[in-house]
């Protein structure tokens, strides 16, 4: 003679590791899916994801994408050109918005 009571029990602690389960490999999976996604986009252009090339442009390390042309600069690498480039029209537009009234070159 079976148990209602503990036949219900059971049930509803199958449920709950099943719930529990599936939240783990759901987890598991997103993990997965975000490992890959950040491994195929690494040294990918993030404009047309094709590989891009390291290059060297007036001793600043850039990443250059030879299908669309684009330039990928690091945080500092943008300034140290327009401090290379001073007086230049470089820097000029890099502090376009900080010096309104800049050296003007004649
Ligand atoms: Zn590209």
């Amino acid at each position: 003679m079976t148990n209602a009571w503990e036949d219900r029990k059971k049930a509803l602690e199958n449920e709950y590791f099943h719930k529990k389960e599936r939240e783990v490999l759901d987890k598991m999976k997103h993990d997965a899916e975000e490992i890959l996604a950040k491994g195929y986009s690494k040294d990918r252009c993030p404009k047309c994801g094709d590989m891009i090339k390291p290059m060297i442009f007036r001793g600043v390390p850039l990443d250059k994408c030879p299908s669309c042309g684009g330039i990928w600069l690091g945080p500092n690498d943008l300034k140290l050109l327009a401090e290379k480039d001073h007086r230049g029209w470089f820097d000029r537009w890099f502090h376009a918005d900080s010096e309104e009234t800049s050296d003007q070159e004649v």
